[in-house]
């Protein structure tokens, strides 16, 4: 099977955004409120069958593609472990304004509360950022007892939530793990590549000045009291802050020029690299979505090659085999979650 070219699946939000999207795909701006771009989608939105899933080329959706041919798509290890699940939602993602504070539930949650086998630990890779002091918010800076948080959320008291989260500087090629349960938020003016599991489960803390009614539909149907359970109201260290910001190591000689964008906390939920070919960079047999972030070069796999450039986003299938990047071009590889990893609810550190 052949890599597939991703087209541009844009989808409405209720907060602002899209503009460096459609800079990054070469496209029209045309909506103030089309933040997000699913990649090679086979999700849909909370609440909706179609919303949100990509189509391919040749018309099928891309859970028709992996449903006919798991194997071919996924790889025999993969799909015995997740059958025809890629367990993997990659987005690019441009905040307009300032995101509402929120948080997402764990395998554990999800699996209690909503029978999902997902939850949704998350992981961002700063591309741009267009802002005079760009930044987001992750996890609170010191433990939140219940019926605080529970009065923030209720009185939609947005200062004190927002004044009890670390606030990091965002600068691109940044890169940081969001395990389920962190609360968290991305500053405007920021674009970023993001890593999921794939659902669209989200528990908002903050909603006043958004358009949506948060009071209804912010707590995904669960009512606050039990959806707030979700939340990790810890506080987080800046040590432990670091480690959501590992970046492994060089993939040494064998794979110059690559990077391990998460720590190995995260590949039991999705795995990411970054690549900047010296001359040429292989990319080893395996199903995963690129996102050229900078420059042009060629895809190479077997006797055949197509040019790639900024904004494209490909589909390699696992029985494309290996492939060799080339040229003056900077990529993220989005790769599923590792099938020999353990179980986990959620990324742990502590
Ligand atoms: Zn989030």
């Amino acid at each position: 099977m052949d890599p597939i070219v991703l087209a541009a699946n844009q989808i409405q939000r209720f907060y602002r955004g899209g503009e460096a999207i459609a800079g990054f795909r070469g496209i029209p701006h045309l909506d103030e409120f089309a933040p997000e771009d699913w990649v090679g989608s086979a999700t849909p939105v909370f609440d909706s069958e179609t919303l949100g899933v990509s189509a391919l080329p040749d018309g099928r959706t891309v859970k028709e593609a992996l449903e006919s041919d798991p194997e071919g798509l996924l790889g025999p290890a993969h799909a015995e472990r997740f059958g025809s699940e890629m367990g993997l939602l990659v987005k690019l993602l441009d905040a307009g304004q300032r995101l509402p504070v929120h948080c997402h539930p764990s395998r554990e949650f999800a699996r209690r509360h909503l029978g999902c086998p997902y939850g949704k630990t998350e992981a961002w890779v700063v591309v741009e950022v267009r802002s005079p002091e760009p930044f987001v918010y992750l996890g609170f800076r010191d433990d939140v007892d219940p019926a605080t948080l529970t009065g923030w959320v209720t009185d939609q008291d947005t200062e004190a939530i927002a004044g009890a989260m670390h606030r990091l500087p965002a600068a691109p090629g940044d890169s940081i793990l969001v395990p389920a349960g962190v609360p968290h938020s991305i500053g405007g003016g920021v674009f970023i590549v993001e890593l999921q599991e794939p659902t669209d489960l989200s528990v908002l803390l903050e909603w006043e000045g958004f358009d949506i009614d948060g009071a209804r539909d912010g707590h995904l149907g669960l009512g606050f009291e039990t959806a707030l359970a979700c939340v990790d109201r810890s506080g987080w260290g800046k040590e432990e802050l670091g480690r959501l910001r590992t970046v492994r190591e060089e993939g040494g000689a064998r794979r110059p020029g690559v990077e391990l964008l998460f720590p190995k906390e995260a590949d039991p939920f999705f795995r990411a690299e970054r690549i900047r070919p010296r001359g040429a960079a292989p990319l080893p047999e395996g199903v995963s979505i690129l996102v050229v972030t900078s420059g042009t070069g060629m895809l190479e796999w077997g006797a055949h090659g197509m040019a790639v450039g900024r904004g494209s986003t490909v589909l390699i299938p696992f029985s494309a085999g290996d492939c060799v990047l080339r040229g003056s071009v900077e990529v993220i590889r989005c790769m599923p979650p590792d099938p020999g990893a353990p179980d986990a609810s959620v990324p742990t550190f502590r």
